[in-house]
């Protein structure tokens, strides 16, 4: 009997993806019901390279994944050159885009800066199909659900620490990719 092995096999996606328990939970943006002022909080706050977006905190269905980059850079670019779009503006990540609500500034839509399909997988994937997946995908991170609901994130660092954990190796002398 291979130790290694049979360890292996029973580290799961969950055992891997953030948050932990002790973390505060997984930031994420909704789809609609968010303003400028709100999402601008969110990048303020955290350090994280994306946020997945979902329908709603309640149902936590994933609708798709942001680079934290791509909204720095459109909430700008919207502030400074797209008419009427303000702070208390509502971002939208949805297919259609609403009129002007009555009184209130115009809507700002970032679908287009949406990953329409972020690769999920179920929190008892096992990790070295976890592993797998990333290598032959060239994943930088991969959203982890059970039943439709969001619950974490594991990113390629945190697969390189899970690795040199398994292995006792420091995480940079792993080749990846
Ligand atoms: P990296 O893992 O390359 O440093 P990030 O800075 O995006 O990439 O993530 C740092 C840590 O935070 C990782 O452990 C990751 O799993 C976790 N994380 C990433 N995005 C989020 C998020 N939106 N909410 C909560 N945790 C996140």
């Amino acid at each position: 009997l291979e130790p290694k092995e049979e360890f292996e096999h029973k580290t799961l996606a969950m055992d891997v993806m953030r948050p932990r328990r002790s973390d505060p939970p997984l930031s994420v943006l909704t789809q609609s019901g968010m303003s400028v002022d709100q999402v601008e909080a969110v990048i303020a706050d955290t350090s994280y390279s994306g946020f997945p977006i979902v329908m709603s905190q309640e149902s936590q269905r994933l609708v798709g994944f942001v680079l934290q980059r791509d909204l720095v850079i459109s909430i700008e670019n919207a502030r400074r050159c797209q008419e009427g779009i303000v702070g208390a503006s509502q971002v939208l990540f949805t297919e259609h885009t609403p009129g002007q609500p009555h009184g209130g500034p115009p809507a700002l839509n970032l679908r287009s800066i949406m990953d329409l399909s972020p690769l999920a997988i179920t929190d008892h994937t096992p990790m070295d199909i976890t592993v797998d997946i990333f290598r032959k995908l060239g994943l930088r991170q991969c959203l982890v659900t059970r039943n439709g609901r969001l619950l974490g994130i594991i990113t390629k660092k945190d697969i390189l620490k899970h690795m040199a954990q398994m292995t006792n190796r420091d995480p940079e002398s792993i080749l990846f990719n």
